[in-house]
């Protein structure tokens, strides 16, 4: 599936849903497969202002945090438990960031990440996924439920209920496969 407004997530969310379709499953695609591909995206995107060189455990660690963010959006579509080892990344790239908060006059608060390169770059996605925890837009941020897509995607469905990256192409899908399913097991 291709990037559309439609699908876009409000601005804070937008680069973590990106961050998460640097792997394209449909088209076969995968942006971070390489240290070189991980400072291209992260400098593109403007998480990363560092020029020190990204390492192959960067590019590891990226990806992890990758894959535990993609099955933390799988796990929106029903608001299932995340699972321990999915936390355990999480806590990991928070950890690594150094995130510092600092309380503001008007009552609130400001995280930032403390630390530098890419484990800053990668803490700053850390921050925008606990920012859209608190103000309650995370659990709209979905993979499609097409095994063939798995688009990153915002549910902006009233209910909060979608399943597809796009109705009338991967909902139409789905629709139309478990048409033909009822009517083969029909006879
Ligand atoms: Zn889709």
């Amino acid at each position: 599936m291709s990037t559309g407004p439609a699908m876009a997530a409000p601005d804070r969310l937008e680069p973590v849903r990106r961050f998460l379709n640097t792997l394209d499953i449909e088209a076969g695609t995968d942006a971070i497969t390489d240290p070189a591909g991980l400072a291209t995206w992260l400098t593109a995107s403007g998480l990363w202002r560092g020029d020190a060189p990204v390492t192959d455990d960067d590019l590891r660690r990226a990806r992890e945090l990758r894959e535990a963010l993609r099955a933390a959006a799988v796990a929106n579509h029903d608001r299932a438990a995340l699972p321990p080892p999915v936390l355990a990344v999480l806590d990991a790239a928070a950890e690594r960031a150094g995130v510092r908060i600092s309380f503001t006059p008007d009552r609130g608060w400001l995280a930032t990440a403390g630390a530098t390169g890419v484990d800053g770059a990668t803490g700053e996605l850390v921050l925008r996924v606990t920012g859209s925890m608190a103000d309650g837009t995370w659990p709209r941020l979905k993979i499609c439920a097409s095994d063939a897509c798995r688009w990153a995607f915002y549910d902006s469905s009233r209910s909060g209920t979608g399943k597809w990256c796009s109705m009338q192409l991967c909902g139409n899908r789905a629709k139309q496969e478990a048409w033909r399913g009822r009517r083969r097991e029909a006879g």
